[in-house]
């Protein structure tokens, strides 16, 4: 339901103005959410009684807020979108959903339980109604299509992760450096540099993200914020009788069945499109091809999203971080796959293309394999190092450096191809709820991500070598499933 605007100018490497403004937007929230989640796990499993102190949860407990938190703020993304198309429109979900994120960090500032927990939960209102739908107006400036979208979006994707790299670097320096809190504080103070901006950028945007007014949309509305508010006092209610132990659940127990209902929940759907919709048979067949693709993507951020997590924990307790007589922070090393994404995401997108030129560029169901391969290749060199650490050692850097590299080559072959792909193979109206779909899978990763991080009590080596294990056994499935899955892709490639 976008108004496409009027011609926007071209000033931002070519591209339109609008482009500019969406860019920082986002490097400005993911500023804030990596700079934050590079704290996250360290701060939970922190000791109370220091200079800076934690929460002195143990490394499970921390492990699976972490989990429920990352899938959370991924799981939005589907009401999020939602509002945006239905009630508010685009440019009024992202301005809300930045203000209710920087509301959360801010309130992560203050030193109590009580606001930490109100902080995360606002922040996985807020990104959920942020993040989709910035990427949807990056769509929407390029009402084309083709090629020069798909360079806007590679642009965007740089804009992520040049917030990925800084918000680690700055927030870690404050929060591991000084108080955990001014980290928590620095990184709301991002976000609101980036609605500034992004409210000074309006006037790039022409119409886009604005929803024109139908009929029926002030009935909508009302019915919106009544479920809304059901939701939320049904959620605070359970909330409050599990903190004061009236329902006796862990943190783990809840997120292990937020993961199995996500499951069962995506494939009674796919079942549904399969067998009962009015589809014709190619679309049928494309609809098993994304759940596949839905199933290998949450297998592969299970590993990666523990980057946050399990990894972060490794480069707290068991790298060397000491330069020069000075100890960096364990949240840098969180900066450092967004580092290689910026110089490597241009080579792999020219590879794409060079091996297309020559009829030779592999289809998305070879690349997922790869995408997986370079996960476990990462796990690998992990649990070599790892198991120089387990026995009390400080490993060099380079393990964690060379494991992000890997980890790195596989996102490129995994997520902006996915994302691409499956635009392609979802009929013309349903893209929106497959990309939802896909949404959903990075949930369950993370969630899983989580999960598997609360085993690092019992040591580093066996986990990652586990992990390893788990992944390239999918790597190799993936692989051997190519050739036969291809058939049902049609001309997709
Ligand atoms: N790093 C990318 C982002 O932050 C992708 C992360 C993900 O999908 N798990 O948008």
């Amino acid at each position: 339901m976008n108004q496409i605007g009027p011609p926007l100018g071209t000033t931002f490497f070519g591209h339109p103005r609008g482009l500019a403004t969406l860019f920082f937007t986002e490097m400005w929230e993911r500023f804030s959410y990596y700079g934050m989640r590079g704290l996250l796990i360290l701060f939970l499993t922190a000791t109370t009684i220091s200079e800076n102190p934690g929460m002195g949860l143990d490394a499970a407990s921390a492990a699976a807020i972490y989990g429920l938190y990352t899938a959370l703020v991924y799981l939005l993304a589907l009401p999020g979108g939602w509002v945006a198309d239905n009630i508010w429109g685009q440019r009024k979900a992202i301005f809300i959903g930045g203000c209710i994120i920087a509301a959360g960090h801010f309130s992560m500032a203050l030193p109590s339980d009580a606001t930490f927990f109100a902080g995360l939960i606002l922040i996985v209102v807020g990104t959920g109604l942020l993040k989709p739908n910035v990427s949807t107006v990056v769509g929407d400036l390029y009402p084309e299509g083709g090629a020069r979208r798909d360079a806007g979006f590679s642009i965007y994707y740089m804009g992520i992760n040049l917030g990925g790299f800084l918000g680690p670097l700055l927030v870690g320096y404050f929060g591991e450096g000084m108080n955990w809190h001014y980290g928590f504080g620095l990184a709301g103070i991002g976000m609101i540099a980036g609605l500034i901006q992004f409210r000074m950028g309006y006037k790039h945007l022409g119409n886009i993200g604005i929803l024109p007014v139908y009929d029926g949309l002030a009935a909508k509305e009302r019915r919106f914020y009544l479920y809304t508010g059901i939701t939320g006092a049904i959620i605070a209610a359970f909330a409050l009788l599990v903190s004061s132990g009236v329902i006796d659940v862990s943190l783990s127990q809840i997120a292990a069945t937020l993961g199995g209902s996500i499951l069962v929940v995506v494939a009674a759907f796919f079942l549904y499109l399969i067998i009962f919709s009015k589809h014709t048979a190619l679309e049928k067949k494309r609809f098993g091809i994304i759940f596949w693709l839905f199933l290998l993507v949450s297998v592969f951020w299970a590993g990666f999203e523990q980057a946050g997590s399990s990894l972060n924990l490794f480069a707290e307790s068991g790298t060397d971080r000491v330069m020069f007589g000075w100890e960096m922070p364990a949240s840098w090393f969180q900066s450092v796959n967004s580092l290689f994404i910026i110089i490597m995401a241009p080579v792999f997108g020219s590879l794409w293309v060079f091996l297309a030129r020559i009829n030779r560029n592999p289809s998305f169901l070879y690349k997922f394999a790869l995408g997986l391969f370079g996960l476990a290749g990462g796990f690998f060199v992990l649990a070599w190092g790892a198991s120089f650490a387990d026995q009390g050692d400080l490993v060099s850097p380079a393990w964690l450096t060379v494991t992000y590299f890997f980890f790195t080559c596989g996102e490129l072959c995994i997520s902006p191809v996915g994302m691409s792909s499956v635009t392609k193979l979802a009929p013309a109206n349903r893209v929106g709820q497959m990309m939802g779909v896909w949404f959903v899978g990075t949930a369950l990763g993370n969630l899983i991500a989580g999960l598997a991080a609360s085993d690092v009590g019992s040591g580093f080596q066996p986990l990652f070598w586990q992990v390893t294990t788990f992944a390239a056994g999918a790597a190799i499935i993936a692989l051997l499933a190519a050739p036969f899955l291809k058939k049902f892709t049609g001309d997709v490639q």
